[in-house]
């Protein structure tokens, strides 16, 4: 395969790039537009990506496919928060079996896919006692492999340590193959069993050699502090980049005193965030009058503190938030808007949240990026750099992994009939 003419992401040029075997076997700056009317078929092994954008592709860090497009099953939802949600997905795990699991995750991928996703992270719940939805998604990730990357994270939804037998459910899911320990501390009954959780879900990985995702501080309580002690394990146990934090919502309402000394920790520690904009803008702040706070980690002051922090959409209809439509460029949108990261020179690199970052926070940076030597996985996007992509929510054009065509999209043709002059 060879595609020319193409753009890449902070690179005046345009490029000819090369693909042997599954690899980019060559990346070379052109001296100008190829006019080559005849490349422009994927099929043919030639693709004119005629000036637009060519990128590694998206990365989903956060999200729960065991839960999608169950939105209203068997309740709604009705106040928006992050615990009626929890309530409202217990009323519909008892109806979870293989085939619905399957028929909606492999809807929800296709969906991710179709926008230009190839690696997702995954929760699946495990306060539950037959781990349907974990096996479930631990096979789809086999069966799928050589479509889509997931990784899957065993979650303790309702407690590891405060749910019935939550630690022993914790650990059937990894000896079944579940890829990263979960924790959900501020859901535990008690600050102590939050800590002992933390320490807990360290020893874990260390136990199983696994990553770590924790759905960490997701509330607006400025006292939920379990942060500061899976940093300070993920440092003293040297984990560091293998650990990530998730929403830590409530780092949006810690005083700045605290969260100097906390940003200190972090930056030590090397730990990665994942913030889900959408998520939280709907479900935070709901215990609010007014003034209501945005309830977004400080995305901003992490980035700029050098700490790798990355977007994700958490739910596409799900009990918790009933949008969602696997485009992570929307999240993108609304994650900027709302931490105010809305400078020139935020646009100019804001792909890196949904790409780059979300690749280190999965710890697959060996294979991903477009470098010669690496699988010749990218998308060609709908616009030329990071800005103009963003601000026109480019449509993903095509999705190549190692070499072989996902996906290709037709733009949209607009006709006027009466703005013609
Ligand atoms: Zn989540």
């Amino acid at each position: 395969m060879k595609i020319i003419n193409a753009r890449l992401r902070k690179q005046p040029d345009l490029y000819t790039l090369e693909v042997e075997d599954g690899l980019f076997s060559a990346i070379r700056a052109q001296q100008g537009y190829i006019d080559n009317a005849a490349a422009n078929n994927p099929a043919d092994d030639m693709i004119n990506a005629d000036g637009k954008l060519l990128c590694a592709p998206f990365v989903e860090p956060h999200i729960h496919l065991d839960a999608a497009l169950t939105a209203g099953e068997p309740n709604w939802n009705q106040s928006g928060t992050l615990f009626e949600g929890i309530e409202r997905w217990s009323e519909r795990k008892p109806m979870l079996n293989e085939q619905d699991i399957r028929q909606r995750v492999l809807k929800t991928v296709e969906l991710l896919v179709a926008n230009g996703v190839q690696h997702i992270r995954t929760h699946a719940d495990t306060s539950d006692p037959t781990l349907v939805g974990l096996k479930t998604l631990c096979d789809l990730r086999d069966e799928l492999k050589d479509r889509i990357d997931i990784q899957v994270v065993a979650f303790p939804q309702d407690g590891l340590l405060s749910f019935p037998n939550g630690l022993q459910l914790m650990e059937q899911a990894l000896e079944y193959g579940a890829d990263v320990v979960g924790g959900i501390p501020h859901f535990e009954y008690t600050r102590e069993l939050g800590e002992q959780s933390m320490k807990t879900v360290i020893e874990l990985a260390l136990r199983y050699d696994r990553l770590v995702d924790v759905h960490c501080d997701e509330i607006d309580d400025p006292n939920s502090r379990f942060l500061e002690v899976l940093a300070c394990e993920a440092l003293f146990k040297e984990l560091g980049p293998r650990v990530t934090a998730s929403h830590t919502t409530a780092m949006h309402s810690y005083d700045n005193a605290y969260c100097s000394k906390l940003f200190r920790l972090l930056k030590q520690s090397g730990i990665n965030f994942v913030s889900c904009p959408t998520e939280s803008i709907h479900l935070q702040g709901r215990f609010d009058s007014y003034p209501k706070r945005r309830g977004l980690t400080r995305v901003k002051e992490l980035n700029e503190a050098g700490i790798n922090v990355c977007f994700a959409e958490d739910s596409i209809f799900d009990p918790w938030y009933s949008l969602g439509n696997g485009k992570l460029l929307r999240s993108l949108d609304f994650g900027l808007h709302i931490c105010q990261m809305m400078g020139y020179k935020d646009f100019q690199s804001a792909l890196d949240l949904i790409t780059d970052n979300g690749a280190r926070t999965l710890n697959i940076t060996d294979r991903y990026g477009i470098e010669t030597g690496k699988p010749a996985s990218f998308i060609l996007l709908e616009g030329e750099d990071d800005y103009s992509v963003l601000r026109n929510q480019g449509e993903v054009l095509l999705s190549v992994r190692q070499g072989e065509v996902l996906m290709q999209r037709q733009p949209a043709r607009v006709v006027f009939n009466r703005l013609a002059h």
